[in-house]
């Protein structure tokens, strides 16, 4: 072994020092960088001139369509705002169903005439541009002789540039569809759902009385954990190289049960780290908020403030690149992946949703008289309804390879979903569901038809981790979503779910107005229906015990363990309902969604079983015979010298079984590997759940084994103690 490999782990710890980027920026003053590198309303305004700016406001603040007369106009003024900034390309930004972005940069640079060349760009090239988008899934909408896709800017999302050391560039963000006008990406179906809001949620203020709101959004604050290695641990890891988490390693004398590192204190480089990413989003105008260590070592989380759901969505992205981006300046790798350590936490990504106004209303916050009050309960209800009526669609929104590991795995939450209410909620709504009638008797405590609602406190005592989509004061905390994943599909199922909710509630309510009942009590009654359906999805109590699952199978919920259950159930007709009737996705655009998301299930476990097999073989494998052959060779030795040899027999005699049961598990695992388990990519995936996954945790588990024996100095990976505390 080379005096370097020796020497990894402590080189990591001490490389900050050595090899940090050096440069220290010093404080920042937040609100002089804060959106300097994005083309926001301030900028527009001090460039355009005042009728563009007020057509474009009018676009970006109430969803107006954008008027193509002053494309070229903003254009301009982009252009010339982001060669000031030193960008010298730009690129449409879009979110293809991968669930990353994508980008293809093309120069501002036109040849003029007299052999030189001017930096150009043209309305039509702010609005429309089209990538060769063939290798990019569509799941069977476009026909490869049809390859090319659009994009399409959104002006309601603001562009911005990345910078490099060596030139920056403009990103537009846009949406992306295909030339016969599906979406092929998660931008479209989220604005459009947030239309579909937008519009019944007007109806619904309207019945209210409300008449001064223009626009109605969903607002999205997405909290994001992952993990901080030093880089040299992570290019040893061809496991984390090849597919973002570890598939092999024995869990450490020390996990995460001393629960120190816990809102501990950040390490300096870690913090050095995070800081220089918060500039780096600040000046992206992502407006970073909190920072903390989470529950495993080298684990952390970052949330920024909520804002409309689209922006939010785009500012997910970016927080997730430049968390990328700016660890590799500090010698560090960001893990974004669900489960890269088995046996301590995985991350998530707990999805804050709420609707508001454009006069400033927070929808889903108890207001302090009576009026608001009601209004607050039949929004709420309608999320509760949602929830209840689509539960296999927010189980598929957060459905991937990656978060199987936690779902379910008393970590995170199940893969049931309930609501939760708080205690004080929870019993609003019991009294409500009893409807009308009870009114009376529990007057005192409904708000509706008399006095007020109990005070509800912001943060209700009990803040229950365990629920997977639990009420937070004033919104809902949507947490099963993954780590990695775009949060965009999860939210376009809450604006969708709870559209239609609003719309079937709007209904009941309008008839009951007709007749002449007065709102109050209409109001009631309509909870109280809508609720005496939804009710079994309301759920108090610990999502993680095992009485749970027993519990929700009488309540008849469903209960969906791995993606391959959740995805069977997209194409539902109860969802291409949904998605078709309220414009969001048509049955095409659902179904070649199943077909992506099917396959890249099984490509994910495909790749990972494939790299299980590699390593189990070419570096697991070798580390436990030379060790073997270390102790055969002593034990020759000691016996020819008449030395006790005892030891040394019974520690071969044990590897030696090790050894064997890794070939077993390998011979399996290459069978299964081998097996395609049918031609339909369904089948695939099947073949992958019921039969790769079991023999991979078996090459695992032999693999783990091996390493508590073969001596640690001839180990070929560096092991979880090290990764995960050598810091
Ligand atoms: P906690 O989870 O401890 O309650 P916060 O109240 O700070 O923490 O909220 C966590 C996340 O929820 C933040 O990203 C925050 O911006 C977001 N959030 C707060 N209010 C809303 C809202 N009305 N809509 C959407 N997200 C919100
Ligand atoms: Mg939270």
């Amino acid at each position: 072994m080379s005096k370097f490999q020796q020497d990894y782990n402590v080189a990591a710890a001490t490389k900050y020092k050595l090899n940090g980027n050096g440069k220290h920026a010093g404080p920042m003053d937040i609100e002089k960088i804060f959106g300097e590198n994005t083309f926001g309303l301030d900028e527009m305004k001090s460039r355009l001139p005042k009728a563009a700016f007020k057509s474009i406001l009018a676009t970006i603040e109430q969803g107006r369509s954008l008027d193509p007369g002053i494309a070229d106009t903003v254009a301009l003024a982009m252009k010339e705002w982001a060669v000031e900034r030193g960008a010298t390309h730009f690129t449409h930004w879009f979110q293809p169903l991968t669930g990353l972005t994508a980008e293809k940069h093309d120069s501002f640079i036109t040849p003029n005439k007299g052999g030189g060349a001017i930096a150009q760009f043209s309305g039509k090239d702010l609005i429309q541009g089209e990538p060769d988008a063939s290798s990019f899934p569509s799941g069977g909408i476009r026909a490869t002789f049809e390859a090319r896709g659009y994009t399409a800017w959104d002006p309601t999302s603001p562009a911005f540039i990345i910078e490099n050391p060596n030139g920056s560039y403009l990103a537009i963000p846009t949406a992306f569809a295909s030339w016969t006008g599906e979406a092929l990406d998660h931008k479209t179906p989220l604005l459009r759902s947030m239309h579909a809001l937008d519009e019944q949620a007007r109806r619904v203020l309207a019945l209210f009385g409300v008449k001064d709101v223009h626009k109605v959004y969903s607002t999205v604050g997405s909290e994001q954990e992952y993990f901080l290695i030093d880089e040299e641990f992570f290019f040893r890891r061809p496991d984390l190289i090849s597919t973002g988490r570890t598939l092999f390693g024995a869990r450490p004398p020390k996990g995460q049960e001393l629960e120190d590192h816990y809102f501990g204190s950040i390490p300096d480089r870690v913090l050095s780290c995070m800081l220089e990413t918060e500039k780096e989003l600040y000046r992206l105008g992502v407006p970073v908020k909190t920072r903390h260590n989470e529950v495993a070592p080298s684990q952390y989380e970052i949330a920024p403030l909520f804002e409309n759901a689209n922006v939010a969505a785009d500012h997910q992205q970016l927080i997730m690149l430049m968390l990328q981006r700016v660890a590799r300046k500090y010698g560090m790798v960001c893990l974004l992946h669900e489960k890269p350590f088995a046996g301590v936490n995985g991350s998530g990504k707990h999805n804050n949703w709420s609707i508001a106004t454009d006069t400033g209303m927070n929808l889903l916050e108890p207001g302090d008289n009576p009026h608001d009050n009601m209004q607050f309960l039949f929004f709420c209800t309608a999320v509760i309804r949602a929830v209840h009526r689509h539960q296999d669609l927010l189980r598929i929104s957060v459905a991937s390879a990656g978060n199987d590991h936690r779902l379910g795995a008393n970590e995170a939450p199940p893969a049931i979903m309930s609501v939760f209410l708080g205690e004080q909620l929870e019993d609003v709504f019991e009294q409500l569901e009893k409807g009308p009638a009870t009114q009376s008797k529990q007057g005192g405590l409904l708000g509706l038809g008399v006095p007020v609602l109990p005070h509800l406190p912001r943060h209700a005592g009990d803040r229950n981790r365990t629920s997977p989509f639990a009420f937070t004061g004033n919104k809902f905390e949507f947490r099963a979503v993954g780590s990695s994943q775009s949060i965009s599909f999860p939210n376009v199922v809450l604006n969708t779910g709870v559209a239609e909710s609003l719309d079937v509630m709007a209904t009941m309510l309008e008839a009951r107005l007709e007749k002449g009942t007065d709102l109050e009590k209409a109001v009631a009654e309509v909870i109280s229906e809508a609720l005496h359906e939804a009710r079994p999805v309301i759920f108090g109590g610990d999502n993680y015990a095992e009485a749970w699952h027993a519990e929700a199978e009488r309540r008849g919920l469903l209960n969906l363990p791995t993606t391959l259950d959740a995805l069977d159930h997209l194409c539902d007709e109860k969802n291409v309902t949904l998605f078709s009737k309220y414009g969001v996705l048509n049955e095409t655009e659902l179904r070649s969604r199943y077909e992506i998301w099917v396959e890249q299930y099984f490509k994910k476990v495909n790749i990972e079983a494939e790299t299980t097999e590699a390593l189990a073989r070419t570096m697991v494998m070798p580390a436990a015979t030379a060790y073997l052959n270390n102790l055969a060779q002593a034990l020759s030795a000691a016996t020819d010298l008449g030395l006790p040899a005892d030891g040394v027999r019974e520690t071969a005699e044990e590897l030696g079984k090790g050894i064997d049961a890794l070939r077993a598990a390998i011979r399996e695992l290459a069978a299964q590997n081998q097996d395609l388990g049918g031609e339909e990519v369904h089948d695939k995936a099947a073949h992958m759940r019921d039969h790769v996954i079991p023999a991979m945790n078996a090459v695992r588990e032999a693999g783990d084994r091996l390493e508590r024996l073969v001596a640690h100095d001839q180990w070929p990976m560096p092991t979880y103690r090290e990764i995960l505390f050598v810091k």
